[in-house]
């Protein structure tokens, strides 16, 4: 797949992480991308819901439930930030053919940590990560800043 189409996607999940904002959430947005195409979208429900698991992956992820697996292997992940252990883990057990992210998390980004699992490292995909980097990153810098109890060295855990 190509750089241009790696960044038209990745602007579809820029927009579902503005609209998770609009809403009174963080800004977090994924999409599902196959053969070309959005098949699924998510954004962040967290302070509205009350879920703290209310991530835009695990949204996305969701509305998976009736593909089969060689489609589930021909789908790309589009997320704006690295995503966490959860929702890697799901994209794995959801048996993604790839992830590709905007900007990576320092805190609670996981792919390095799933890389070198001898389990998970095996079952990773291919990932990319740095499309339209900077737009993902002033993103996240906003989510950050509104995660209560949040400091550079906590990740956010509330005391
Ligand atoms: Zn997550």
């Amino acid at each position: 797949m190509q750089k241009a189409d790696h960044e038209r996607f990745m602007h579809a999940a820029i927009r579902e992480a503005l609209a998770a904002e609009m809403g009174g959430n963080p800004p977090f947005g994924a999409v599902l991308v196959r053969k070309g195409r959005v098949i699924a979208s998510g954004r962040n429900t967290k302070t509205t819901t009350g879920r703290r698991i209310g991530h835009a992956e695990i949204q996305a992820l969701w509305e998976l439930r009736d593909v089969g697996r060689a489609a589930r292997a021909e789908t790309t992940l589009y997320a704006t930030v690295e995503p966490c252990a959860m929702c890697l883990g799901a994209a794995l057990f959801t048996g993604l053919g790839r992830i590709v992210y905007g900007t990576p998390d320092p805190l609670g980004g996981a792919v390095a940590m799933f890389s070198a699992h001898p389990v998970y490292g095996a079952w990773l995909p291919e990932v990319v990560g740095g499309v339209l980097k900077a737009e993902c990153e002033a993103l996240r810098l906003r989510a950050m800043e509104q995660a209560e109890g949040w400091t550079e060295t906590n990740g956010g855990r509330e005391t």
